[in-house]
């Protein structure tokens, strides 16, 4: 479903994704894990559009998107799960999802209470049914990262593109959201699963690829991949 084929993205001088390939399958989760600055956040918003690669090719259901702006790569089915979550702050949560359900065009019809029904029914399936309508900025951090996802899956993405959602939460918020990331591959939804750590997220994900300084480290089950020598020695500390 989604193929990358030998993405590299500099920045100036800097290399910060080396000729990274990658796949995933609808119904699958691929995690992609490395240590700070591995380059993670670049291979996703390159996936996404965000960011323009320099080489390389992003295929979703075999056509090459690769520099394609944001707006048609959404169309295309993927959404994304950004890092850092940035809200509007005069819309409510129910409006946010409302905003990420229509194309632009349609905003006219923002209004329309079959799109406000589907935009209730994201929000209940996020667990945000009983903030719908607040503003973010009332909102606990964890509220904040489920409305992200929300707006990642208003347009019943076929990829769906996660950074790093488990930073900052409790050990049952964490259980929450993997229990929902789940459900996701289980509706068949290709997952790319950002994390730093590959011992956190390996009960979730089938498969994993791990960077290191913008390369590709190695790749397999999780299991394996905790057991390879680098992985072990740069993200492990030889643990
Ligand atoms: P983290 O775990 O901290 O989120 P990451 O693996 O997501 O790290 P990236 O954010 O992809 O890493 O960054 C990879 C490298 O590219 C880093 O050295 C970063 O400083 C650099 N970088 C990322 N975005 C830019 C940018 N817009 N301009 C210049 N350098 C950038
Ligand atoms: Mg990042």
């Amino acid at each position: 479903l989604l193929e990358v084929e030998g993405l590299t993205k500099r920045f100036g001088g800097l290399v910060a994704v080396k000729d990274i390939s990658l796949s995933i399958n609808a119904g699958e989760i691929l995690g992609l894990i490395g240590p700070n600055g591995s380059g993670k956040s670049t291979v996703m918003k390159c996936i996404m559009g965000i960011e323009k690669p320099n080489a390389g090719a992003v295929k979703l259901g075999g056509i090459d998107v690769a520099g394609w702006p944001t707006h048609r790569i959404a169309r295309q089915g993927v959404g994304i799960v950004f890092q850092h979550a940035r809200p509007l702050h005069r819309q409510t949560v129910l409006e946010h999802i409302i905003l990420a359900l229509l194309p632009d065009s349609l905003l006219m019809l923002a209004a329309d209470r079959h799109v406000r029904a589907r935009a209730e029914a994201i929000a209940a399936r996020v667990g945000l049914d009983r903030v719908m309508h607040r503003l973010p900025r009332t909102l606990p951090f964890a509220d904040l990262r489920r409305l992200e996802l929300a707006k990642a899956i208003a347009r019943n993405p076929k990829v769906v593109l996660v950074d790093e959602p488990f930073a900052g939460l409790t050990k049952a918020e964490v259980d929450d959201f993997s229990a929902l990331i789940g459900s996701f591959r289980a509706e068949g939804h290709a997952v790319l699963l950002v994390d730093h750590n590959v011992k956190g997220v390996a009960a979730l994900v089938d498969r994993v690829l791990a960077m290191y300084l913008g390369e590709h480290v190695a790749e397999g089950t999780a299991e394996e991949v905790m057991r390879n020598e680098t992985v072990r020695r740069v993200y492990l500390g030889g643990k």
